[in-house]
């Protein structure tokens, strides 16, 4: 048995697997080239070996007998070949049988690739939660920002795998169109949600990375990231905007100013109201040197 994982580069996780198994069956991310992103940026994107996987599998069995939780990296397990996929939720089941729940990452093409039987049939072998990044709910920040697809594509894909039985969580990144679309990004980001209808939706604030094209434009005066204060308005316009029938909205992530962590429809006036006293000062705030991705 070998000593660890099989777990190459920086590997990224949503907050909330964070006790979870990770099991690395891609490196990097199929599309790759999303301005603001730099998560994969040092890794080709390619598929591991079966018999890799297999082997962390085993691996796991062994080592991780209190994790009840698999999340498979990187960026885009869904890109797998259906067989390829399968027999690793197959191999899960069967050597990590106290294994309640797997997740991954998806985008609206690595969805729109597998049929409404697949999805179903990828739900029957224990896929129970995708993560899609919409990111925003504005066509045109979408296309500025070199993101795969609309909004409406990102909406129909997110809807298909909650049809299937997945669980969706969406997520979303405040200050993406700068200050001056920031108004128009937030109320259609909303709305968007609100089409979608996910289980979860989770906004980050933007963060500028060393090495990213959005960096680059920024350090090129063709781009301006929100102020805390621009930030705190987009983040009480996209909540005002989003009516899920019974999902949970989160801005816990290290990179927001403001931690919520509410129920829709029943916490908005509660969250807006917050929001308020944060803008008038009342409130404790995130300082930026402990913000992070
Ligand atoms: S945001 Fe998602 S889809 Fe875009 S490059 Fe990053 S990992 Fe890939």
């Amino acid at each position: 048995m070998k000593d660890e994982m099989d777990l190459v580069g920086m590997v990224i996780r949503p907050p909330s697997e964070a006790d979870s198994i990770l099991l690395q069956v891609t490196l990097g991310c199929s599309h790759g080239k999303c301005a603001f992103c730099g998560a994969y940026r040092e890794k080709r994107f390619a598929i591991k070996p079966e018999s890799t996987v297999f082997e962390d599998i085993d691996w796991a069995a062994a080592y991780c007998l209190r994790q009840r939780r698999v999340f498979l990296c990187d960026g885009d397990a869904l890109i797998l070949p259906q067989q390829r996929l399968l027999a690793i939720l197959d191999r899960i089941r069967e050597r990590l049988p106290w294994v309640t729940r797997v997740g991954s990452y998806a985008n609206a093409k690595s969805l729109k690739r597998k049929t409404d039987a697949e999805l179903a049939e990828l739900v029957a072998h224990g896929l129970g939660l995708v993560y899609l990044g919409l990111e925003s709910g504005d066509d045109k920040t979408l296309a500025a920002m070199g993101k795969h697809g609309d909004v409406a594509l990102h909406v129909a894909q997110g809807r298909r795998a909650m049809a299937a039985g997945m669980k969706l969580s969406v997520s979303v990144v405040l200050g993406l169109a700068g200050p001056e679309g920031a108004e128009e990004h937030a109320r259609l980001t909303g709305e968007a949600l609100s089409a979608m209808d996910p289980d979860q939706a989770a906004a980050l604030s933007l963060m500028l990375i060393p090495g990213t094209p959005l960096h680059d434009r920024w350090e090129a005066g063709l781009f301006t990231p929100p102020t805390q204060e621009q930030s705190l308005r987009e983040l009480r316009a996209l909540i005002a905007a989003t009516n899920l029938s019974r999902g949970l909205f989160l801005s816990d992530h290290a990179s927001n100013y403001l931690p919520l962590r509410i129920r829709l429809p029943r916490d908005k006036e509660e969250a807006l109201t917050r929001i308020d006293a944060a803008l008038a000062g009342q409130e404790a705030l995130r300082p930026e040197w402990q913000r992070r991705l």
